[in-house]
């Protein structure tokens, strides 16, 4: 039950699902909320207000989703001044439906509709609505007021990383996907826009910068972007000339768009990381064609190379379902067959499932899930014992490691710390050195498991 509350500060909970543009979207709401009063807290138990940022980019994730607003129901029961609101994928997906299966449900907030909440919120508690929604899809793209909200927020003291949304949407339409239903087109960003932000965050002692949406490799090609040149990798130089910032990355991207430029970034910009995550989704062309993937294996395989020929030491990881509707035996075997040529480092892969308001959802050859189970088991277990190759062909190398945390249990003892190369391997190290979020240093590599590798410190860089 609830303590009684002594001060007018409320409480938020945020819980967030699914992929890094949530992860952003969360903060973003954090952030606003913070600006009405509103302090996070860790568990619902303790809120006046529950967010849930869904994801609805497979039936399990928004399953997850109902049965959490399910459980949330008793708790407005105890608690009837509980907020409830849901935001993201799910929320745009479902609208006002979401209020007909789950009436204790406060708010539906759409994804490009977040910058509403706190207008959402005043109204409900000044009683002038009884629920709020709000799921239109913009035409241009919102620039939040967080700049602002930036300014005023001193670091964190771990904060050594952001993630900085470039663009929304999706036009490219996959035949399995919800994005383009859920995050509408594609919007780019102004490059100024991006930059500013880029300034603060480095500004505010911030030395990693993740770049997001949903295709990057399409930025600037749809909405007039105000400057000329435009495109992504026109923005990645710009982003990297910026001084401070140590590392930069980005995902994700469609092989479709991957441009000679981009590639060629990679040798060119010493800041940018050498990881990129290339989602193949399948390795028969007759399965892509039917994804609505807009490249064949062929073309997929002469990227890669070509993007090696820039970078041979770059990390390379992807997506893949399997089981998708029609998939044949010998269609598996073409994507088993593309993980051995292509040795990824690391992949997310999964099983095919039908979504709202996709073509697939319609096809008829539906694959039987206990067959879509056993080739899923069987990519994965593929896919294992080669980034434990891959990862053992790190033994002995001395790497930049980017620290991530430093604890010790026993102030006897060395420190524990995790960190991350460039390639996005996680590191483990002890030291005597004590060292914080985002320093930057040598190691040396001495174990390789197949999630992550081991070393000893070697030097700590300016
Ligand atoms: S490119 Fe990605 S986000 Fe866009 S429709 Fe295809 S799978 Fe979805």
């Amino acid at each position: 039950m609830k303590e009684k509350k002594t001060t007018m500060t409320k409480q938020v909970y945020i819980k967030t699902f699914g992929c890094q543009m949530n992860e952003r979207d969360s903060e973003i709401m954090e952030q606003m909320l913070a600006q009405s009063g509103y302090i996070p807290v860790g568990e619902p138990t303790n809120a006046d207000l529950v967010i849930l940022n869904t994801c609805s980019i497979r039936a399990k994730a928004e399953q997850k989703v109902f049965s959490l607003l399910g459980s949330l129901r008793k708790q407005k029961k105890q608690q009837p001044d509980l907020r409830i609101a849901v935001a993201g994928c799910v929320a745009q997906q479902e609208g006002e439906q979401i209020f007909r299966r789950m009436p204790h449900v406060d708010i539906v907030v759409g994804t490009q509709q977040l910058y509403q909440l706190p207008e959402m919120l005043g109204r409900l508690e000044r009683q002038e609505t009884a629920r709020e929604i709000s799921c239109d899809l913009e035409k241009e793209f919102i620039i939040p007021p967080f700049q602002k909200l930036l300014q005023d927020r001193p670091p964190q003291s771990a904060e050594f990383r952001k993630f900085v949304t470039i663009m929304q949407g999706c036009n490219n339409y996959c035949s399995y996907c919800v994005v383009p239903t859920t995050r509408g087109r594609e919007i780019s960003r102004p490059v100024a826009d991006i930059l500013e932000e880029v300034r603060l965050q480095v500004n505010r002692g911030i030395k990693e910068i993740t770049l997001l949406g949903q295709n990057v490799n399409s930025y600037g090609c749809t909405n007039a972007v105000a400057e000329k040149p435009t495109g992504f990798a026109y923005l990645l130089k710009m982003v990297a000339a910026i001084p401070g910032v140590q590392r930069l990355r980005f995902t994700t991207s469609n092989p479709q768009d991957l441009s000679t430029e981009l590639m060629q970034c990679f040798q060119e910009l010493p800041n940018l990381c050498p990881h990129f995550h290339l989602p193949v989704q399948a390795g028969s062309n007759a399965v892509l064609k039917r994804m609505n993937r807009k490249y064949t294996r062929e073309l997929y395989q002469e990227k890669v190379a070509e993007l090696r020929s820039y970078r041979p030491d770059i990390a390379l990881c992807t997506d893949v379902i399997v089981g998708f509707p029609g998939e044949t035996e010998e269609d598996f075997a073409q994507t088993m067959e593309l993980l051995e040529t292509v040795r990824f480092h690391g992949s997310f892969s999964f099983k095919y499932s039908d979504r709202p308001h996709t073509r697939s959802a319609d096809f008829s050859d539906k694959v039987e899930e206990q067959v879509k189970g056993e080739r899923l088991q069987r990519f994965q277990s593929r896919q294992d014992a080669i980034s434990l190759e891959r990862n053992q062909e790190f033994l002995g190398k001395t790497v930049e490691v980017m620290i991530e945390s430093c604890s010790s249990a026993d102030p006897s003892e060395p420190f524990q710390m995790k960190g991350r190369t460039g390639s996005n391997h996680i590191v483990h190290l002890r030291s005597s050195t004590q060292l914080l979020p985002g320093d930057l240093v040598l190691v040396t590599l001495t174990h390789a498991g197949q999630h992550s590798l081991k070393g000893v410190l070697k030097g700590v860089l300016p």
